[in-house]
């Protein structure tokens, strides 16, 4: 392929030229096709090539191999130091590296003091920017299998330990540069060996070639398959919660996040779409990523590279890595290069070779350190004018927080910590819009603090827009997602004490029982406990009805769902042991298990009551493999193994069509594509007694294979006449919900709604999936309100289909069920507050009694 592009190169433009020379130079580049010329370097320091014994882009290098690049350098240069910042969930270290002149890297704790202190509003005043390096902060390849960045690190790294001129001296000595080398190494891994392990001897560029094609789920994934990309502000995996707080000891200035994008295009620098940016952020971030822009432009512009900016990508979303900087004061940059995947791919443009593609990787990395040293001083005074302006929002604090699960709150503050926000106990009880906030169980957040535009950004709700088209969700406000209850403060408020540390909420054991105990279902980690207990061999009951019992010192009632362990249920003459185990599982799991000395109870059910109905332990199976989204997967692996230790089996949807499926009782379909799945097969499955779990578009499989009587919306197409050709894309886009907040009607007393103690739900919703109103009335435990949208965009005939319909049905089939869940309740692993929602489905799944009946009606 490259042979024969050499024949057309004659007809091909300048640009183009340069494009074909360098792929056919890839067979041999040498390390000056990498690296700056005219410069001297020191024979000290190993090249790659002399490292590796192959040249950069010849293989993709792996994770040891550049962990071990890296510490040589280090341990023969004096510009470089290295720190472990954390673990992946596979235990590979993740490293930060410090770039700057010997000078600057023996009094590093001290600058790192100095800078941070431009961004305390008390402090900043004082400090001298005139001699303070530029803090540049350079990720690459969060998404695995983007890898053209991180393989451009051991070059960068060599090009900064070993170059030896006067613009080099200078660059060290005006900047502190933080390389994070391979921000997702466990994604990065899988992929490089894929394409290793598939790489001929002669480089085969068909993109129908194995090589080119990875295995689901692909390494752009963390170990979960999550998006480490939309992390930045909810931090709930561990690679974020180690780079955040690196983040924000060091407050940098600039950031980059180096990635790739479809074999068809160039080369992308921000900025993006201009009107497509968080409102929160200051204008002056868009002129200074403008200012940079040329810097990069000039460079790729002498290497022939083609690229472009202001379309395609945006600023809206703070969870991104190029957007978060943005609210921090700093200047984050995205860069999308058109990837190669493999090590030679054929485009539109002709073949496109690994080595370049780290190249512009490579020389962008350049320009943004030569804008950084050029512009040092404005990024510096920028930043320390961003933090010294006071807010001026009517809003003037936040207060957040019940009595009622403590562990949702709780994850909540330390999320606000890790961003350096300051939280406040309540002085006295508050009444605020109606709302009942009680000292001691609820926070108070004011604006009157340096991240006050952070802290709108993680509160706020917000429902127009200057754009109707979002690269990523346009909603995520934080009480929303963990379902906790909070008002925005327009007056001012006393503030109780700062919060210095924050434990985690232990539960406690109260009394001490030989007959029974029983737990509420509210708490976060309540299925948890409940699971240990079960795989211990207890047998747990629910009550499906409310009840008041007598406790230790009263009488407490007790809401549906709670949870009853019996002696009598259990053969048990004594529940010693069991004292002994729920003390722990209230230390660990945040739960109060109550003891009870009697089966009668002065008001509602009785302990031995036929409405306290055996709890089944979940069994679950999860289809995965091709066709199914690994976000959606992932986030309920990672929820049933890292929250509520349940052992998930998963297994493709080929396997599920060949094994025995009665050793399961909980079959879960997230979102995907089910054709090939045997249905009559499942059908069986779950007249026998399996619970079917179908969410988000696994629904309309659901109800077109019979399993399910929900009928979905058909929305009709755009009948308004002719239209311009070039506003399809723009009109298609608005159509989408591409991430919003909604209100819901739960129904508390419904199995799927136990734990539940409020009326209301806020849910998440990504797609346009919208069910018709259904029959029974009693089995749509989660419905839209007749005025959903909380937060986000939707268009106004997608609201109208939404209202009043439901979000989640639970019907009979046969000695099954079969639960529909339109929305996803796990998303991104932030939304605590629905988590319970898909557990229920688990654990209560059979204990719904039967109400209308599925399509199979037997
Ligand atoms: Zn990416």
């Amino acid at each position: 392929m490259t042979f024969l592009y050499l024949n057309n190169i004659k007809k091909r433009a300048t640009a183009f030229l340069f494009f074909m020379a360098i792929v056919s130079s890839f067979a041999q580049v040498n390390d000056s096709y990498y690296l700056p010329q005219q410069v001297r370097y020191n024979p000290a320091i190993p090249t790659p090539q002399q490292y590796f014994g192959f040249q950069v882009g010849e293989w993709h290098i792996q994770y040891e191999q550049l962990l071990g690049y890296i510490k040589k350098v280090a341990s023969l240069s004096d510009r470089l130091q290295m720190k472990e910042y954390g673990k992946t969930y596979e235990n590979r270290p993740l490293w930060l590296l410090t770039v700057s002149s010997p000078q600057n890297l023996s009094r590093i704790d001290q600058i790192k003091t100095e800078h941070h202190k431009l961004t305390e509003p008390d402090q900043a005043s004082g400090v001298s920017i005139d001699n303070m390096p530029l803090v540049v902060w350079m990720g690459y390849s969060v998404h695995g299998n983007e890898a053209s960045g991180t393989n451009a690190v051991p070059m960068v790294v060599y090009y900064l330990a070993a170059a030896q001129d006067a613009s080099i001296d200078s660059l060290l000595n005006e900047t502190v540069i933080l390389i994070d080398p391979r921000i997702n190494p466990d994604g990065g891994e899988r992929f490089a060996s894929w394409v290793n392990a598939n790489k001929s001897m002669n480089l085969v560029s068909d993109p129908n070639s194995r090589e080119l094609n990875e295995m689901w789920p692909g390494g752009r994934y963390n170990h979960y398959w999550f998006d480490l990309n939309r992390d930045w502000l909810y931090t709930q995996h561990p690679e974020s919660k180690g780079r955040i707080k690196q983040f924000h000891e060091w407050k940098p200035n600039i950031l980059t996040d180096h990635h790739e994008m479809g074999s068809a295009s160039s080369f992308f620098f921000q900025p993006g779409i201009p009107a497509r940016t968080h409102p929160l952020t200051p204008k002056k971030n868009l002129d200074f990523t403008e200012k940079m822009g040329k810097f990069h432009a000039e460079a790729l512009d002498k290497i022939g590279s083609l690229y472009f900016t202001k379309e395609g990508y945006d600023d809206f979303y703070y969870g991104k890595g190029s957007t978060f900087p943005d609210v921090q004061g700093a200047i984050g940059i995205l860069f999308e290069q058109a990837s190669s995947r493999g090590h030679l791919q054929e485009t539109p443009h002709g073949a496109m070779s690994f080595a370049f593609t780290i190249r512009n990787q490579m020389t962008t990395t350049l320009s943004t350190l030569k804008a950084a040293k050029a512009m040092r001083k404005e990024l510096l005074t920028y930043q320390r004018s961003f933090y010294q302006e006071k807010s001026t929002a009517t809003t003037k604090a936040f207060v957040f927080g019940n009595s009622t699960d403590k562990v949702r709150m709780w994850e909540m503050v330390n999320i606000l910590r890790q961003h350096e926000i300051d939280v406040y106990q309540l002085a006295k009880d508050e009444i605020l819009e109606g709302k009942t906030f009680n000292k001691g169980q609820a926070y108070i957040v004011p604006l009157s603090q340096a991240q006050h535009r952070l802290i709108q950004g993680i509160f706020e709700k917000r429902t127009s827009f200057e754009d109707s088209l979002f690269y990523d969700i346009s909603a995520w406000s934080m009480p929303h997602c963990f379902n906790v209850p909070y008002s925005e403060v327009k007056v001012p408020i006393t503030l109780g004490e700062k919060l210095t540390q924050n434990p985690f909420p232990q539960g406690n054991v109260i009394g001490k029982s030989n007959y029974a105990y029983v737990f509420e279902w509210d708490g976060y980690f309540a299925p948890r406990a409940a699971y240990e207990l079960q795989k211990k061999g207890y047998k747990l009951k629910v009550a499906t009805e409310p009840f008041t019992a007598v406790i230790e010192g009263g009488t407490r009632n007790f809401a549906y769902g709670t949870v009853e362990i019996s002696a009598g249920g259990n053969q048990l003459t004594s529940l010693e042991n069991l004292h002994t185990l729920l003390a722990q599982l209230a230390a660990r799991d945040g739960v109060d298990f109550y003891a009870i000395q009697t089966g009668l109870t002065p008001t509602g059910i009785d302990l031995g009551s036929s409405y306290v109905a055996p709890m089944r332990m979940p069994k679950p199976l999860m289809l995965v493999g091709a066709g199914v989204n690994p976000n959606d997967a992932g986030e309920i692996w990672h929820l049933l193994d890292t929250r509520v230790n349940i052992p998930l089996s998963m297994a493709d949807i080929a396997q599920v069509n060949r094994v025995n499926l009665e050793k399961y009782n909980t079959l879960i379909l997230s979102s995907g594509d089910y054709t090939a799945l045997n249905d009559e097969k499942i059908k069986a499955w779950v007249r026998n007694g399996g619970t079917l779990i179908a969410m988000t578009d696994a629904v309309e499989w659901a109800a077109t294979r019979g399993f399910s009587p929900v009928k979905i919306k058909k929305i009709p197409a755009d009948s308004l006449g002719p239209k311009p050709y070039a506003l399809a894309e723009r009109y298609k886009g608005a159509q989408l919900i591409s991430g919003a907040i909604f209100q819901t009607k739960i129904d508390v007393t419904h199995p799927i709604g136990y734990g539940y103690k409020e009326p209301l739900l806020s849910v998440f919703r990504d797609n346009t999936i919208f069910l018709e109103k259904i029959k029974d009335p009693y089995n749509a435990p989660l419905i839209y309100t007749n005025d959903p949208l909380v937060s986000g965009y939707i268009t106004e005939p997608n609201k109208k289909r939404l209202k009043d319909t439901p979000s989640v049905v639970a019907t009979s089939f046969g000695a099954g069920k079969v639960i529909v869940m339109t929305d996803n309740p796990n998303f991104r692993a932030f939304w605590y507050g629905t988590n319970k929602l898909f557990l229920n489905a688990i654990f209560f799944g059979s204990n719904i009694l039967s109400g209308i009946r599925g399509g199979d009606d037997e």
